[in-house]
C-alpha cells in the first residue's frame, strides 16, 4: 500500500508518477499548424510576413521613385516656363533658344510621366 501524503506532493497512484504533459503549442498567428522548437510562428506564417515585407519594400522603393520623378518633372516645368519667358520678351538671340529649351522640357516631363505612371 502506497503511502499517501494529506498535503498532496508525492503522491502515487498505482506507480504512476503524474506530470503535466504540453504537447506542441498552436502557432499563435493562423491557430492551425504547430509550432516546433524556438519557434514563435509557424513556417507558413513566417513566410507569409517576408513576404508581406518584402511587398512592402518594393512598394517603398516605387513610392521613392515617383516622388523624385515627380520633383524633376517639377523642376522641367519650371524651365519650360522658363523658355516661353525667354521667347515672348526675351533678347532675339535668345528666342529661338528659348522655345527649344520648353520643347526639351516638355518632352521630357512627358517621357517622365509616361515611365512614372
Ligand atoms: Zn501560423
Amino acid at each position: 500500500m502506497p503511502k499517501f501524503n494529506v498535503s498532496g506532493d508525492s503522491n502515487r497512484i498505482a506507480g504512476n508518477d503524474y506530470h503535466e504533459y504540453r504537447g506542441p503549442e498552436p502557432c499563435p498567428c493562423c491557430e492551425q499548424r504547430y509550432l516546433t522548437a524556438g519557434r514563435v510562428y509557424c513556417r507558413h506564417c513566417e513566410a507569409q510576413f517576408e513576404q508581406e515585407r518584402i511587398r512592402q519594400e518594393l512598394a517603398k522603393k516605387q513610392h521613392q521613385k515617383r516622388n523624385s520623378a515627380l520633383r524633376i518633372a517639377k523642376v522641367l516645368a519650371g524651365f519650360m516656363i522658363l523658355g516661353l519667358v525667354l521667347n515672348w520678351v526675351g533678347p532675339e538671340f535668345l528666342r529661338t533658344a528659348g522655345l527649344v529649351l520648353t520643347t526639351i522640357c516638355a518632352f521630357t516631363i512627358m517621357l517622365i510621366s509616361k515611365i512614372f505612371k
